[in-house]
């Protein structure tokens, strides 16, 4: 605004008038400053935008942006995060490495970490440690700190402790974005196959880019996350074990880097319920007893009820329909567990 003023005041000093205005509108960010590493940081990490464990508190919400100096975002930046537990501890080597996770920040540079106030340990103001790091940049490694606890200038999160002692912290990184960079591309689609309940799901996808890249698998849409019967979520292979019909769906695999993105064709995955299974839920007994007695009235009625499961799975004799010429076969199914 201040810019377009005086121009107009300076009137015909239009070279000056242009400068005036190209320095107006350029807004500078300060490059975000390193801080140690520190003795704890371990590679391999997990995805894990929530390093909270059930239980545990106060929690703390970090979000925030990562910006390049233009304070523009830099879309899918990495960041990695580790931090010590309520009393102090760092978990150095245990398998689940707690309190520690990478994520992706999102297409708007916004990242969002889920984890708990972390505890202090003799000779340090709590922190919290971090590396960032994006396609187009030099990775940054640094720690936040909280107001009044002491610290490092520039790296204090702006932070809110609610009633309760919940806190809620906001940061944004500003990182160098001066290097060259490879967008993504797709070398390998993935395949779509028919999988029985019970067996496993396994989907592949090879691309090109440079890193760090983010894979993200994706079902109806939806992102997938590791745990249960799903690992490799943000890995080039998903495998989803002991397919359950509501597995089934249209998959794809986001690549993702601050250069640009690339999405997967989709491939369609197909779980069929077996025969009698109404609730297609992987076994056939009374919790069926519900789906087969809306699958007779319809299957438009059923579809609605159970719009992951497979009307024909109530089809015991084989005619193309569930009637009440099934009644016999389903009460047969229900007392074997399995049906002719
Ligand atoms: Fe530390």
């Amino acid at each position: 605004m201040s810019g377009r003023w005086t121009c107009r005041f300076v009137g015909v000093f239009t070279g000056l008038c242009a400068l005036m205005v190209s320095v107006d509108v350029s807004a500078q960010c300060v490059t975000t400053r390193s801080d140690q590493e520190g003795p704890y940081y371990r590679t391999g990490a997990p995805y894990r935008p929530n390093m909270r464990i059930p239980g545990d508190g106060p929690l703390l919400t970090l979000t925030g942006r990562v910006l390049n100096t233009q304070c523009q975002p830099i879309p899918y930046a990495w960041l990695d995060f580790w931090h010590a537990d309520r009393a102090g501890v760092y978990d150095n080597d245990s398998p689940q490495y707690r309190y520690r996770g990478y994520q992706f920040a999102d297409e708007n540079g916004e990242y969002v970490l889920e984890t708990i106030v972390p505890g202090l340990y003799p000779g340090r103001p709590a922190h919290i440690h971090v590396k960032v790091d994006a396609a187009t940049t030099p990775m940054l490694t640094t720690q936040l700190y909280f107001p009044g606890q002491g610290g490092v200038t520039g790296l204090f999160v702006t932070a809110q402790t609610l009633p309760g002692g919940d806190m809620v912290a906001q940061f944004d990184f500003v990182l160098n974005a001066n290097q060259p960079c490879t967008a993504p591309a797709i070398t390998q689609q993935p395949v779509g196959a028919t999988v029985a309940v019970g067996g496993t799901i396994s989907l592949s996808v090879a691309g090109t880019g440079a890193t760090p890249l983010l894979r993200q698998w994706r079902r109806n849409g939806v992102d997938l996350s590791d745990g249960g019967r799903i690992s490799g979520a943000q890995t080039p292979t998903l495998t989803i074990s002991d397919a359950q019909p509501q597995d089934a769906g249209a998959y794809e695999c986001l690549l993702a880097n601050s250069c640009g993105a690339a999405l997967s064709a989709v491939a369609t995955v197909v779980v069929p319920a077996g025969v009698g299974d109404l609730n297609c839920d992987g076994v056939v007994n009374f919790d069926d007893i519900d789906g087969f007695v809306i699958a007779v009235t319809g299957q438009a009625a059923y579809a609605a009820a159970y719009p992951d499961c497979e009307w024909l799975s109530g089809d015991i004799d084989g005619d193309g329909a569930v009637t009440f010429d099934d009644i016999n076969g389903f009460v047969g199914c229900l007392t074997t567990g399995t049906c002719p």
